[in-house]
C-alpha cells in the first residue's frame, strides 16, 4: 500500500481516488490522504495532473510508500532568494551572495 498525500485537499483526493480507481487500481481516500494499492503510483499520478491540468501541481517521492503531491508555489514571490546551484533558500540577496561562495565559485 502506498499512501499519497494530497496536502490537505480533500476535494483533490477525491479525484485522484477516482481516477486510480477507473485505472484499476484499488485506492480510497481518507480525508486529503489516497490509499493506492499500486506499489508504484508515480506515472499514474503524473497523468492525473497532466489529465486534470494541474501542471502547477508536484510530486515528491517522500519514501517508498509515501508521497506528497502539492502545488509548487514560487518562493521568490515571498521574497525569498533560491540558490540556483543546490536549491538552498535564503531570506536575502547578501546571504544568497554569502552561500554561493561556499560553492567556490566567485561572482563579480
Ligand atoms: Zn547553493
Amino acid at each position: 500500500m502506498v499512501n499519497i498525500d494530497c496536502a490537505c485537499d480533500n476535494e483533490f483526493a477525491r479525484e485522484l481516488a477516482s481516477y486510480l480507481k477507473n485505472h484499476g487500481l484499488e485506492a480510497k481516500s481518507e480525508e486529503s490522504i489516497v490509499v493506492v494499492s499500486d506499489a508504484d503510483p508515480e506515472k499514474l499520478l503524473r497523468s492525473f495532473l497532466e489529465y486534470t491540468k494541474r501542471q502547477e501541481y508536484s510530486i515528491r517521492k517522500i519514501d517508498p510508500e509515501n508521497f506528497l503531491v502539492s502545488k509548487e508555489v514560487p518562493i521568490e514571490d515571498f521574497g525569498f532568494f533560491r540558490c540556483e546551484m543546490c536549491g538552498y533558500v535564503v531570506s536575502s540577496e547578501e546571504e544568497l551572495l554569502i552561500h554561493r561562495r561556499a560553492h567556490g565559485i566567485q561572482l563579480l
